[in-house]
């Protein structure tokens, strides 16, 4: 894939005088026009031909981009005579648009390994013939007011979830964001010469008609809107901080790994129904930590409560629908949450036999952490493991992590420090927060 289109359409009205003077792809970041990172990173990633939809200020835009040359790039700039919406702009552009392509937006500062999201795009066009794009969501610490996604577990959207959500929904946090890689499928849905937006109107409607047209891609990487004055000082914070350069999964960030019951949420034994999960105090405060660092906060959990038949696999997913509702209202968001559904002991009544095996994944085997590894690019060596027992201490001793106990849950009480330090660097806090606190100091 070559060809990638920039909506740049966006007024800066909640930009203040600025807004009214610079279109938001030329505010600086940094020093330099947002649009140039945006240029940098497709550039980056091999790509050819850039179509710049551009209404509000265009003609500023048109002056900064030129033919593309000293990007090394080929660029034309369209402009709307009418607002058209976002899906409506890009209907503009059809006649270009004969292969897949890549949408993003002038008002958004991302860096994203865009060869991971093709390669992601391309696997699933051969899985679902009837895929129409590749959606990429992303956690956010404010989920509750964002338009998010409901996703199968193989990546399929099953329903888009727009905002205002009812506050009794227990949501997963997948927020929806605007990079997508759509096939020219999509123009069949948009329809001609009328305002359409692709959030609120296209893929909604296209999803009706069509079931498995849109898969979502996952990624915890660095996608910013600079929608606000406020958000504008952040992403500047974040670029000349250095944060921004690392946040692309082509490269390596080390991960908190954490246990879940007795860390995150009280310990009660066997948890199978969502209303027994509470989380812990300050958990949400501790997670809020590692999300301003630069670790990934990555869940590692065994339930064999599926093996054991006391509830079924939906049923941990939608425990942890609530555990990222509610980590959501406070701010936190997590990264990745791997779990083992499986137990090798059979012969029980109630026990689903399909789980009752002898499987990679549970702890103190590292599966789990291998996978979460191998998917979000971590730099192992420089990993953490916070649980509360001696098979989370084996765990990160398997992996090679160091490991903090927390007083938590169990508490730790099954591990002997003493005789167990030697094989495994073993470091006793009161709960996660200390814990956090204590692996961000160092
Ligand atoms: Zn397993």
């Amino acid at each position: 894939m070559n060809t990638a289109v920039i909506i740049a359409g966006g007024k800066g009205t909640r930009m203040g005088e600025r807004g009214r003077r610079v279109p938001k792809a030329l505010l600086p970041i940094a020093g330099k026009p947002l649009l140039e990172y945006q240029l940098n990173l497709l550039k980056s990633h091999g790509f050819k031909n850039v179509f710049i939809l551009t209404n509000h200020l265009g003609e500023h835009i048109e002056k900064f981009c030129g033919n593309g040359s000293r990007f090394g790039l080929s660029i034309r700039c369209l402009s709307e005579d009418l607002p058209l919406g976002t899906a409506g702009a890009v209907k503009s552009a059809e006649k270009h648009l004969t292969t897949d392509f890549l949408v993003l937006y002038g008002d958004e500062l991302m860096q994203v390994d865009l060869k991971r999201l093709l390669a992601f795009h391309a696997r699933q066009k051969v899985k679902h013939k009837t895929l129409v794009g590749t959606l990429a969501v992303h956690p956010n610490d404010h989920p509750m007011d964002s338009n998010l996604v409901e996703m199968s577990s193989d990546n399929l959207i099953l329903s888009f979830l727009t905002k205002p959500h009812s506050p009794e929904l227990w949501f997963r946090n997948l927020v929806s964001t605007p990079l997508y890689v759509l096939t020219p499928k999509i123009f069949e849905y948009i329809p001609e010469g009328t305002h359409a937006d692709f959030g609120r109107d296209v893929f909604p409607n296209t999803l009706r008609t069509q079931k498995n047209s849109f898969v979502a891609y996952f990624t915890p990487e660095y996608i910013k809107d600079i929608g606000t004055p406020e958000r504008l000082r952040e992403v500047n914070r974040d670029v000349r901080s250095g944060r921004f350069g690392k946040m692309s999964l082509q490269h390596k960030r080390p991960a908190i790994f954490l246990d879940r019951d007795g860390v995150i949420n009280k310990e009660v034994g066997n948890l199978h129904h969502p209303q027994d999960f509470e989380l812990l105090p300050d958990v949400a405060k501790a997670i809020q930590s590692i999300n301003a660092s630069d670790y990934f906060a990555v869940v590692i959990s065994n339930q064999p409560v599926v093996a054991k038949g006391l509830c079924s696999f939906d049923d941990v997913l939608h425990i942890h629908k609530k555990m990222e509702t509610l980590l959501g209202r406070e701010g936190a968001k997590l990264d990745g949450i791997y779990f083992c559904p499986h137990h090798p002991d059979k012969g029980f009544k109630g026990e689903n036999k399909k789980y009752k095996i002898a499987c990679d994944c549970r702890k103190p085997k590292t599966g789990m952490l291998e996978r979460a590894v191998k998917e979000l690019n971590i730099d192992v060596k420089k990993s953490y493991f916070v649980g509360d027992s001696l098979r989370d201490a084996e765990t990160a001793g398997n992996a090679r992590v160091p490991f903090v106990g927390v007083k938590t849950g169990y508490g730790c009480k099954d591990i002997d420090v003493a005789s167990t330090k030697n094989r495994i660097p073993i470091t006793l806090k009161k709960d996660l927060l200390r814990a956090v606190n204590f692996i961000l100091r160092k």
